[in-house]
């Protein structure tokens, strides 16, 4: 569904008085409009703390990660039915920090996004180039084929996905893409997913969003929101992107 969303990722951080004292500051603060919608990604430990925080606002939550499987001896994983029994909406799949750190490849993250999908959750999908690929010409080639596996594994299902561009140079370093750079690249996946018959798609840009880029970011046709990490984690910056 379009509409501008913006989804925080709050990656490794937190501390239970730290996050009590930032939710707290996003629900006082944030102010639901029609066709705007945030969320968080928190981390596994504290997704109660972010069931019961946000439990009166319409601030929607989810988590970062989630195993393909369903159950079963896999020390260690988090499966999405029991995300689902927790009430969490969204879960991220296919971040280049999973891709990079924890081997997650292309056929793994389409299978996440399979479970995710079951359980009834929204898969957050990830797809961005390295800067290697970019310098190469090869950034449409690279989204394209991270995109074309999780659209062949979830089939009809396409529509219910979000998909997040997150060009890997750009994550966390302070480079942002500029709005032009941003938008072609959203314009082909954009193109790729109208095929697959899900123009609807919310397609959120990530790296380096910060409350003064957002907004001739999200002003681009074909981007309709933001996936934020560090910036996530400070309740004025991020409320003043998700209003940008
Ligand atoms: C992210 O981790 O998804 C991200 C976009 O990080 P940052 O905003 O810090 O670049």
């Amino acid at each position: 569904m379009r509409g501008t969303l913006v989804v925080g990722n709050w990656k490794m951080n937190g501390g239970l008085a730290a996050n009590a004292a930032l939710l707290s500051a996003l629900v006082d603060g944030w102010r639901a409009a029609p066709g705007r919608r945030i969320a968080l990604c928190v981390p596994y430990p504290y997704l109660a703390q972010a069931n019961s925080a946000l439990a009166t606002s319409t601030i929607a939550w989810g988590a970062q990660d989630v195993s393909e499987h369903a159950s079963g001896a896999y020390t260690g994983e988090v499966s999405a039915g029991m995300l689902a029994e927790f009430g969490c909406r969204y879960v991220i799949v296919g971040h280049s920090e999973r891709r990079q750190f924890y081997g997650d490849t292309d056929a793994v993250v389409a299978a996440k996004a399979v479970a995710a999908l079951a359980a009834g959750l929204t898969p957050i999908a990830c797809v961005g180039e390295t800067l290697a690929e970019r310098d190469a010409g090869a950034t449409v080639a690279v989204v394209r084929r991270q995109l074309d596996a999780v659209l062949a594994a979830v089939g009809a299902d396409a529509s219910l996905l979000v998909v997040a561009y997150e060009p890997v140079w750009a994550i966390g370093t302070g480079r942002t893409a500029s709005p032009d750079q941003a938008q072609a690249v959203h314009a082909t996946l954009r193109a790729r997913l109208t095929q697959a018959g899900a123009a609807d798609v919310a397609l959120l840009y990530g790296g380096s969003v910060k409350a003064d880029n957002a907004q001739a970011l999200f002003a681009m046709a074909d981007i309709d929101g933001g996936l934020i990490g560090g910036a996530s984690l400070k309740s004025a910056e991020f409320l003043a992107i998700a209003r940008a």
